[in-house]
């Protein structure tokens, strides 16, 4: 069987890769708390193992190893390991250069962290005049939008545990799963995200540390009403959508 994955590659079978292919997964992720209850890399274990899975379902695509860190400077009251956005953007922009000399045209971006969105489409933008085309999924809202049931609704929610619970299942700690325990910010104005407060039922935005938002650091639904199941369905249900969209996405012509 032909390799997918980049870094198990020699470069000879890279070279060999890249006149067969000109489409390019990247996982891209973030290293930072994720409750009592989940790995510090949930965001880069859940999108390293959509993109490894993906890849393979698809076969003829190279997957390149992921970009792990993020910005995340907002979760470090707890614990997280961030870089500035530059860094993030420099590093993911010299990635997509770098293939784009090998004839990589098509990028196929799973996403585990928000943070990373405004960089990735920066190199979005950016790459389109030199001939490639990006495309990014955030893989939480695309699960959502696949099945309401899978909606994320926080951070370390039901879905996000119950998909990171099945991509590693070791790291997991749900003897140490706690419900969402917001700390009050006003009288009036309740906190619902590091970037979200409602205030007389209007969402309103805002930007704050997560250990002032919430007593565990995990936002939304109880994580407790996750499982590995569910992460299995709402994962393989995800894959099997985003190998038809990429079929699709690879014959825009360029
Ligand atoms: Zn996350």
């Amino acid at each position: 069987m032909k390799k997918i994955m980049l870094e198990e590659m020699t470069w000879p079978e890279a070279k060999e890769a890249f006149s067969r292919t000109d489409v390019a997964i990247i996982p891209t992720g973030s290293i930072e708390q994720h409750g009592h209850h989940c790995p510090l890399g949930t965001d880069i274990i859940i999108a390293r193992t959509i993109a490894k899975r993906l890849g393979e379902k698809l076969g003829d695509v190279i997957v390149a190893p992921p970009v792990s860190y993020g910005f995340c400077e907002y979760h470090q009251g707890f614990v997280a390991v961030s870089v500035p956005n530059e860094a993030f953007y420099l590093t993911f922009k010299g990635i997509v250069d770098s293939l784009m000399k090998y004839g990589i045209k098509y990028f196929v971006v799973i996403n585990g962290h928000g943070g990373n969105k405004p960089n990735i489409d920066r190199v979005s933008v950016e790459i389109r005049p030199k001939g490639g085309l990006l495309t990014h999924i955030q893989w939480w809202e695309t699960v959502g939008a696949l099945d309401k049931k899978w909606l994320a609704v926080g951070h370390a929610d039901m879905i996000e545990t119950s998909a990171v619970w099945a991509c590693m299942p070791e790291a997991m700690r749900m003897d140490q799963a706690k419900p969402h325990e917001p700390i009050p910010l006003t009288d009036e104005i309740e906190i619902l995200a590091p970037s979200r407060i409602r205030f007389r039922g209007q969402i309103m935005p805002v930007w704050t540390y997560t250990h002032e938002a919430t007593r565990t650091g995990n936002f939304g639904d109880d994580p407790n009403t996750g499982s590995r199941e569910i992460g299995e369905e709402a994962l393989s249900t995800l894959v099997d959508f985003l190998a038809d969209y990429v079929k699709a996405f690879r014959k825009i012509k360029l």
